[in-house]
């Protein structure tokens, strides 16, 4: 924050805020669209959300909007900002966002996440705006595969386009995102793992998740992470390393030839809310305190009253918070879920 004349004015606090179970805030994931170019029939299927059918932008939050609810998540804590959607490449003016977001005292992680299918056209204007890491999602490297797991939307040579694009931008340690469905994509595991070790690039598995409603999750579906290391680790051997950061979300494994690090998702096998510092904004506004909320808390009129009784109120949400939905799941069975593509994961 500056005055008029250019001179940096202290943040004005809120007191360390914790909630229910002593957990503070200090991952944001803001989304900035509520819709998207694919249909993963793990996300957003086609038969529940039919592609071109009438979407209405019409309480998608303005960019000055979306700034607001930032700076008054940074007096929470907030240091890592992720953009996610929905697909965040389809938000016209994003390099722009991206440049003032940049420029906010306390914001010292700032990433994006991504289908990488408009990324080809966009790397480099995201680079010079500031943007300093990207997290691509990358289930198969089979054409086909690919074609059949973005719903029918997306083609696999845009996605590599899109990364060969980053790489030529400068972004270094991209993360690639792989969600494991199994008799799905399973072979898919190690060819993945082959393209990526030694590239300086960090490929994660994430377990198949029963967030949103119309995904047709079923436990035999999830192919648990404890199997996956199995299988990689039988042809690469690897070795465990200690976390980057406190609730970091991916348990890391290090390739023991030194060709880089793989990482694995473990939401269903083994829960981590215990550490979840997280909190999700959707791209209408709304907050989200766990990614299997089934409502989210109205930030509009707070937002429009200004980034002071905002973030009050924004305290005062997340002192009275208590998710722990995947440590709870076999007890909670099935319920309403936000979909995740209204909050990007
Ligand atoms: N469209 C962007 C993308 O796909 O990267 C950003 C939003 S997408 C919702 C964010 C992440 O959620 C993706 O990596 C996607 O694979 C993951 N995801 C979506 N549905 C999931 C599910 N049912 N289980 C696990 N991960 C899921
Ligand atoms: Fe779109 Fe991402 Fe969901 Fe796929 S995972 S439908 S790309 S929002
Ligand atoms: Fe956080 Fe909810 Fe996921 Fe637990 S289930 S880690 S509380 S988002």
């Amino acid at each position: 924050m500056s005055d008029a004349s250019g001179k940096v004015i202290p943040l004005q606090m809120v007191d360390d805020v914790r909630d229910q179970l002593q957990r503070p805030v200090r991952d944001l994931r803001l989304s900035v669209i509520e819709t998207c170019n694919f249909r993963c029939p793990y996300c957003m299927p086609e038969e529940a959300f039919p592609y071109g059918a009438a979407e209405s932008s019409a309480f998608r939050l303005s960019f000055d909007q979306l700034e607001t609810v930032v700076r008054a998540f940074v007096r929470l804590g907030v240091s890592k900002l992720r953009l996610t959607g929905g697909e965040p490449l389809l938000r016209k003016g994003l390099p722009d966002f991206i440049r003032r977001l940049s420029s906010i005292d306390g914001i010292e992680d700032l990433a994006i996440t991504t289908n990488a299918s408009l990324l080809a056209r966009q790397a480099s204007a995201l680079r010079e705006a500031g943007l300093h890491r990207l997290t691509i999602s990358l289930d198969s490297l089979d054409p086909e595969r690919f074609a059949a797991l973005s719903g029918g939307r997306g083609k696999l040579t845009d996605v590599l386009a899109g990364i060969e694009a980053a790489e030529d931008a400068g972004f270094e340690r991209i993360k690639f995102n792989c969600v494991v469905q199994r008799g799905i994509n399973e072979d898919d595991v190690l060819p993945l793992v082959e393209r990526f070790r030694g590239s300086g690039h960090v490929l994660r598995f994430i377990e198949f998740m029963d967030v949103g409603t119309c995904n047709r999750w079923s436990r035999e579906r999830v192919v648990p992470s404890g199997e996956l290391l199995r299988r990689i680790g039988e042809r690469w051997p690897l070795q465990a390393l200690q976390p980057n950061y406190r609730g970091e979300v991916a348990e890391r494994y290090a390739f023991d030839d030194g060709q880089g690090e793989i990482g694995f998702i473990s939401s269903v096998s083994a829960p981590f809310c215990g550490d979840c510092q997280r909190a999700r904004v959707s791209a209408d506004g709304q907050l989200f305190t766990c990614l299997f909320a089934s409502s989210g808390h109205d930030l509009r009129a707070l937002i429009d009253a200004g980034e002071d009784v905002l973030a009050d109120a924004l305290a005062a949400i997340w002192r009275q918070r208590s998710d722990r939905y995947s440590e709870r799941r076999a007890e909670v069975g099935e319920a309403e879920h936000v979909e995740m593509f209204r909050i990007g994961g």
